[in-house]
């Protein structure tokens, strides 16, 4: 016997969504609660993924199924497909298990020709309305079964309505439809090369073909990326008998949400469109009216839809969102769907449901989506305003900005310092970009990816970024962006949007971000149920603070690098990189050390009785040096003489140390164990600092930490350095000071060994950043711009390994850390502080695996906490 694949909504109720599709799944819903739910039945998923895999092929037993479907349905309803008194007509409408809006396909009015539509004129004594009805169905037919675009069929309406002096469609009489059917016919023919089929079992097997194919349409292919849905879940199709919105005044359709999707309130929210069917809303043919005109227009209908909204919305536990018609004063609910809605829709939401007594708080967490958190976060776009983007690109930091275009850092910060609103627009950002960045309001990159550093720095400062704008070509020294034709140039306003990865022309309106006391509420539950602790990556006490606010419970990685590289302060570390004598070197070191004292002691304070991991210097020296391109041609311009000397002493230590693969070279504890004295100034400034915040009564819990440690002997070298540096300030300043010292596991070697390494480790600290990019073998900077758009587009991979964190590869070797570092010396504190400490999905990984705390960029903090709440409630993310 073949497998069922049909299924009538009243026979449905206990069949998987997963087959049934939402729409499908709530019409069985629906009928079973007794709502008025026009007859039909639903043809599953597990159908369209056969043909999916069979060129198109039907599985065995279908066409049979649905002849018997459609038997029964005639039988229910005392209509016939074709008849040509009494015509049985249809919709056929997609629906998958996941709701992907305007993504698929929709044909009403099947069963039409020829000989139904004179049925139904005769019928109804309303040839308006059967021949309005026929040309619908010829026209979304023809669109979508037979590929004649849908503006083909529009120009001919208008055509046909100016030529009458008709305004509106519903002013062209039974006649001019008539004629425009026959019109529609002809263009059917022409633009496909067949006739339209009149058999009405005909339409009905290929409109349900054309449904199944939709799915692997381009548009819905796109849209499942960008949602992570999988392939391989296929639509259901529905085919229901069809009610009528166009039968005059006392017909209309609508929408409906049981609550406003935007702000959350309780509140009936939606449109109405009298004498109207579905596809005159969508297709904004008709502007509809606020569905309180309902009220006034078909007073008993809306009491029923009212009392339907409630009853749909107390059985589902969940805001719906729903679409009706009303024939001649008879309300029909067509679907019943959980509702989208803003984040800060959602937290009301939530919380409200809480005090109706809906759902449980432990519930309440689970249905917030952590990632949607991020929207709140930052200023937005006005959604109101409708925007007409010049370009487009990844949306690689959330949040909108609005600023004069500025094409390099100096520019940009210049004019940010002197309180002008900018966007920084690069070919790609590097760290000396670092002073432009902070002062922009977001920036634009036509390079690289998603963690590119424009992309991971602009998340980490809570700005907008716009990355990988391919379609840009930005000319540095004209300061020129150019898309097509049209041409942005320096000092221009521009808009991005930070979340849709779009560029604007202009100034638009921004809305501001706050989390407001929803998200309190909801985070005081999720608090009360993590394990996980949840701490910020911070390297100012600006961060520091604002991430405490956010609810950081420390900090979990404070890079070091970014003090060096202020403006007052490189041309000292570049003293001290370049210093040729020991002395010379020592000099300049002694003039960073006060520097760096009171960046720790801001930052002790600003966290005060918390702990603060700090990492020494990680990155490689001649990330601090002028670019050896810009020097070569600064040389070849220079007039001989002492100043030329300099440079040309200058270029040859940036050529000696420029390094082919600087990411695997001299950097992390390899650069210190070449130049320890770097170290121990960082060392002696944070126990100074230390002291001094102490001294404030504002003491943090200092924690140590070395970088890119592969070795248990170059940590063991590196904690003996340490150790003997704070044990000399200690007993100069007479005082005590609590300081553990640990490193992070962030090369393969690392966690393999982690045994060993954790003898001389009082943290480790996984840093997944480098981790992914040395376990994989992918570079972090080139591989998002080089292959990984590809590799995810072609389903090599699901998910971004920078992103959201590869499970299975660099996930086994963060497990092996945990246990082998565990096994050597119990209790051993262990946290990641690598980019996914801000996933919802990695975070749910961390908590599995067994980690004391997550740390990731100050505005991800409420994130994590969510995150790690969901993940202790048993919900994989
Ligand atoms: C890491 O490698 O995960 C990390 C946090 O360090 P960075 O990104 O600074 O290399
Ligand atoms: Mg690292």
């Amino acid at each position: 016997m073949s497998d069922q694949y049909v299924y009538a909504f009243a026979d449905a109720a206990e069949v998987p969504r997963e087959l049934l599709g939402g729409k499908g799944a709530g019409l069985a819903e629906m009928t079973q609660l007794g709502l008025p739910v026009p007859d039909g039945f639903t043809i599953t998923t597990a159908a369209c993924v056969h043909a999916m895999h069979s060129g198109g092929d039907w599985p065995e037993g279908l066409a049979e199924q649905i002849d018997a479907g459609v038997a029964a349905l005639e039988q229910r309803c005392g209509r016939r497909l074709g008849d040509e008194s009494a015509p049985l007509l249809v919709s056929v409408r997609s629906g998958a298990a996941v709701s992907m809006p305007g993504m698929m396909e929709t044909i009403l009015n099947l069963g039409l020709n020829d000989a139904a539509a004179a049925a139904l004129a005769e019928e109804t004594s309303d040839p308006r309305f059967a021949y309005d009805s026929y040309r619908r169905l010829l026209q979304m037919f023809g669109d979508v079964v037979a590929g004649v675009p849908s503006h083909v069929f529009e120009n001919a309406l208008a055509r046909r309505k100016q030529e009458q002096g008709a305004k509106l469609d519903t002013d062209l009489t039974g006649d001019d439809l008539r004629g425009l059917c026959t019109e529609f016919k002809r263009l059917y023919r022409e633009g496909s090369g067949d006739d339209f089929p009149q058999a009405p079992r005909e339409q009905l097997r290929l409109a349900i073909g054309a449904v199944f194919r939709s799915w692997g349409a381009p548009r819905a292919h796109v849209y499942r990326r960008a949602h992570e849905i999988s392939d391989e879940l296929g639509t259901a199709a529905n085919i229901c008998q069809m009610v009528f919105g166009n039968r005059g005044e006392s017909s209309g359709t609508g929408v409906c949400f049981s609550r406003d999707p935007s702000t959350g309130e309780r509140v009936l929210y939606g449109e109405f469109l009298q004498n109207a069917q579905g596809e005159d809303v969508v297709a904004g043919i008709r502007t509809p009216e606020p569905i309180a005109r309902m009220h006034e227009l078909l007073p008993e209908a809306y009491d029923e839809l009212i009392a339907t909204v409630e009853r749909l919305e107390q059985h589902h536990r969940e805001v719906q969102d729903i679409e009706f018609t009303v024939e001649q004063g008879t309300l029909y609910m067509l679907q019943t769907r959980t509702a989208k809605r803003t984040a800060g829709a959602a937290l009301r939401i939530v919380r409200e449901f809480v005090a109706e007594g809906v759902i449980t708080p432990d519930e309440a967490v689970l249905r917030i989506d952590p990632a949607q958190l991020e929207h709140l976060l930052h200023p937005r776009l006005d959604s109101t305003v409708e925007v007409q983007p010049i370009a487009r690109g990844l949306g690689a930091s959330p949040g909108a900005a609005v600023g004069a275009a500025v094409f390099d850092a100096d520019t940009a910060a210049r004019m940010g310092a002197s309180g002008e609103a900018v966007v920084l627009v690069r070919w790609e950002t590097t760290p000396d970009d670092i002073h432009g960045l902070i002062q922009a309001q977001g920036v634009v990159t036509s390079h690289g990816g998603m963690t590119s550093h424009a992309a991971v720095v602009a998340r980490g400062m809570g700005k907008p970024c716009v990355a990988g704008v391919e379609s840009a070509k930005i000319d540095e020294a004209a300061k020129t962006l150019t898309v097509g034709d049209t041409v942005v140039r320096e000092g221009d306003v521009i808009t991005i949007d930070g979340a849709a990865g779009t560029l604007m022309l202009g100034a638009l309106p921004l809305v501001a971000a706050e989390l407001g006391d929803d998200f309190d509420a909801i985070a005081t539950w999720a608090d009360e149920r993590r394990r996980l602790a949840v701490r910020a990556n911070a390297d100012t006490p600006e961060d520091a603070r604002r991430a405490r606010e956010l609810g950081a419970e420390g900090i979990g990685l404070c890079r070091t690098e970014h003090m060096f590289m202020a403006a007052e302060r490189l041309p000292v570390v570049r003293e001290m990189i370049l210093a040729t004598q020991d002395e010379r070197r020592e000099q300049a070191l002694a003039k960073l050390l006060p520097m760096q004292q009171s960046d720790f002691e801001a930052i002790f304070a600003a966290m005060a009785g918390l702990p603060v991991t700090v990492r020494l210097l990680d990155p490689p020296l001649h990330e601090f040096l002028p670019d050896r391109t810009a020097l070569a041609v600064e040389i070849a311009l220079a007039e001989p003489g002492p100043g030329r000397d300099r440079l040309e002493k200058l270029a040859e230590r940036v050529r000696g140390l420029s390094e082919q693969n600087p990411m695997l070279g001299t950097r992390g504890c390899r650069l210190a164990l070449l130049h320890p004295g770097i170290y121990a100034m960082q060392v002696r400034a944070i126990v100074r600092g230390g002291l001094a915040a102490a001294a404030r009564g504002e003491a943090a819990q200092i924690e140590i930490m070395i970088p890119l440690v592969a070795y248990a002997e170059e940590l063991k070298r590196m904690r003996a350095l340490v150790e003997e540096v704070v044990a000399e300030e200690l007993e100069q300043a007479g005082q005590a000071l609590e300081i553990s010292i640990g490193t992070m596991i962030e090369l393969p070697r690392a966690a393999l060994r982690a045994g060993e390494i954790a003898e001389h480790a009082d943290f480790f600290s996984f840093g997944t950043n480098d981790l992914t990019q040395t376990t994989l073998g992918f570079s972090r900077d080139d591989a998002e711009s080089a292959f990984l758009a590809t590799y995810l587009e072609a389903g090599v991979l699901e998910r971004n390994p920078f992103a959201s964190i590869d499970v299975d590869g660099v996930g086994e070797l963060v497990r092996i850390g945990v246990e082998r570092g565990g096994a050597a010396k119990p209790g051993i504190k262990l946290g990641v502080c690598g980019e996914h400490g801000g996933d919802p999905a990695s975070v749910a990984f961390f908590h599995a695996a067994g980690l004391d705390y997550v740390s990731c960029s100050p505005f991800r903090v409420p994130i994590a906490r969510l995150a790690a709440a969901r993940a202790a409630l048993g919900d994989g993310a």
